[in-house]
């Protein structure tokens, strides 16, 4: 397909990569021109191309994965440079100083790469848990030191180049480190966020970086520089993950997190250096739809993203939700009367939502602390579990709501948690990339809240700028227990990496094993129906990604049913109302990305509640 973004002359190429001596012969990147992104809801066309194309949440960002694979790069090339240029120019919502899941299919088989944070060594059960004894109001937890878990995304990614990378590692960095040289353009989302942001200026670097002289933040449209983030990312691109979780960028982070004047956190260089990646069975699982049968296959706990989709996906082929098509909706931001799910679907789905969200609630945890019910995580996902949680779904016409679910018991429970309470979760970045070697990715990526723990190291370099820290741990249950003492499977333990909602998802088709589509998308615990309605609309009703992101978002977190504002029409909201949970209807602001393979080559979509795009030829 053709560039969408017009290049401006190599701008001074050749001196730009002479500074970075490790870059390939064969790569030269250039600097795209960064017209100003708009804001709000932009309808995208979806994007057609024929051998290979990468979806990432910023254009800048997907650029750079097109030029690694336009330049014979594989699609974990294309995921370095892409989440490089994310730390850079969508500093709020993962980056270096982050954690990431990935996954990886070669030609059918499937990988899974684990790069959560964890938990310092040094911290206890009662991190989040005030003078009081009572939980911390969340945001005296995210903000501080407290929060921080050691960054995995750098050593994930050097774990999965070693084994499926084309291009030196090096050279995967050159387009951060030229933009970062350079300057970027802020983007409108970026913008709008620093607007409405409370606790980013009371740390000095941060503020240094994201404000002007006058204490106004610096706005959409104008040039950003960071050297000291160039410079990291030079360290980097030479001395490989180490450069980051040992020696001075590592004594940075620690003395950032340990220093701070009120929230100190207890990270030690020992948990930075101790840091290990980590390879996981992907959970894999079949799935009926349209008379077809495909493998979803996800992120394994710690993530609940995969197991939770694949349980709401599971049940409701156990309720009548596959006779139900779409219906006509208000027609959103974008004026025309688009689809939405009936009344009738919506109850089946939130009700199914709250049966896996009362699972994930109980059950799911870090899998090398947490012991799974019935043996085996596989045992929430048995068809003759969800065939029996499903007769909890009332399917009669007008049928009530159960409301609020209870979890399931699929098989002997070893140890006895607590069910752990709903917390906030925000932030995050979802990049699908498929190459022309047979290789996909679906990259989950986050530093959990907008701009992390608001603090921001450069690195140890002393110049201006840097990299935000995340606030991971705050995925953690703040209450340890219940009020009975029974510890919840989530708490805070030393080296412990917290829950998380990420669901980067591969499906195939079962009998061929051939790829079907990649996707993902940000949004706290909101990311599993995100893509759960991506994948229903895919493979249910037919529709392309872009349609498919395009459809109104809707969920439960086995609480109210949610309902994304403007998109329904009131008839629906109505008779779902009608159906005895309280009805919200709210911004849900889904950042999702997909990638299907189609008889031609293969079709993106990007969310236009971001500003994603979708490169390829
Ligand atoms: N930290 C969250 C998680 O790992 C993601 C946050 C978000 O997407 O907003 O599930």
């Amino acid at each position: 397909m053709k560039r969408l973004l017009p290049r401006v002359a190599p701008v001074a190429l050749a001196a730009l990569l002479a500074g970075c001596a490790t870059s390939a012969p064969n790569f030269s990147y250039t600097v795209p021109a960064q017209p100003e992104g708009a804001s709000g809801y932009n309808a995208n066309p979806g994007w057609a191309t024929s051998k290979f194309a990468v979806a990432a949440a910023n254009p800048l960002a997907t650029d750079a994965g097109y030029q690694i694979l336009k330049a014979g790069g594989s699609a974990i090339d294309a995921a370095i440079a892409v989440q490089m240029v994310l730390t850079l120019v969508e500093p709020q919502s993962s980056g270096i100083g982050g954690g990431a899941f990935l996954l990886h299919a070669a030609n059918g088989k499937v990988e899974a790469f684990d790069g959560r944070e964890t938990a310092p060594m040094a911290v206890d059960e009662k991190l989040f848990v005030g003078a009081d004894g009572k939980p911390l109001p969340f945001y005296e937890g995210v903000v501080g030191g407290r929060s921080v878990g050691v960054p995995g995304t750098v050593k994930m990614l050097e774990m999965a180049h070693r084994q499926h990378g084309k291009l030196p590692w090096a050279t995967l960095f050159t387009p951060a480190i030229t933009l970062a040289e350079n300057g970027f353009r802020v983007s409108a989302r970026l913008g709008t966020l620093l607007k409405d942001e409370k606790y980013l200026k009371a740390d000095p670097s941060a503020a240094a970086y994201f404000y002007k002289p006058d204490g106004a933040p610096i706005e959409a449209g104008s040039t950003l520089r960071n050297p000291a983030l160039a410079d990291v990312l030079r360290q980097i691109a030479s001395g490989g993950a180490n450069a980051l979780l040992t020696g001075k960028v590592a004594q940075a982070i620690v003395t950032k997190v340990q220093g701070h004047p009120t929230n100190p956190g207890k990270l030690a260089m020992s948990d930075l250096a101790g840091y290990q990646a980590k390879k996981r069975d992907p959970i894999c699982s079949d799935y009926s739809a349209s008379s077809k049968t495909y493998l979803l296959c996800g992120m394994p706990p710690p993530s609940s993203g995969a197991i939770a989709v694949a349980q709401i996906l599971g049940m409701l082929n156990n309720t009548p939700a596959a006779t139900l098509g779409l219906v006509s909706g208000m027609g959103g931001v974008a004026g025309s009367v688009a689809p939405t799910p009936s009344a009738d679907w919506l109850h089946l789905y939130t009700e199914a939502a709250r049966l896996a969200f009362a699972d994930r609630a109980q059950y799911l945890g870090d899998p090398d602390f947490v012991q799974p019910p019935g043996g085996s995580w596989m045992s929430l996902l048995a068809p003759s579990y969800l065939a029996e949680r499903a007769k909890l779904i009332a399917t009669a016409p007008g049928a009530q709501s159960m409301k609020t679910a209870k979890a399931g018991v699929p098989g002997p429970v070893k140890t006895a948690y607590a069910p752990m309470p709903e917390q906030p979760e925000f932030g995050t970045s979802h990049i699908s990339i498929v190459d022309g070697f047979g290789n996909a990715i679906a990259m989950t990526t986050t530093i959990e809240d907008a701009f992390g723990a608001r603090q921001m190291t450069d690195g140890g370099t002393g110049k201006a700028g840097g990299f935000l820290l995340n606030n991971e741990l705050t995925d953690f249950s703040f209450a340890p227990q219940d009020a009975e003492g029974k510890p919840v499977a989530n708490r805070v333990q030393p080296g412990k990496r917290p829950r998380s909602s990420m669901a980067p998802t591969l499906v195939f088709e079962k009998a061929s094993n051939q790829l079907v589509m990649s996707g993902g998308s940000p949004g706290g615990a909101l990311i599993i129906h995100y893509t759960a309605k991506t994948l229903y609309g895919t493979l249910n009703w037919g529709l392309n990604a872009q349609q498919a992101i395009d459809l109104p978002n809707f969920g439960s977190l086995n609480g109210p049913s949610l309902l994304e504002a403007k998109r329904f029409a009131p008839a629906t909201v109505e008779a779902l109302r009608a159906r005895g949970a309280e009805v919200r209807e709210m911004d849900m602001t889904s950042g999702l990305q997909a990638i299907q393979k189609t008889p031609t080559g293969f079709f993106g979509g990007a969310d236009p509640r971001r500003e994603g795009l979708v490169l390829g030829d």
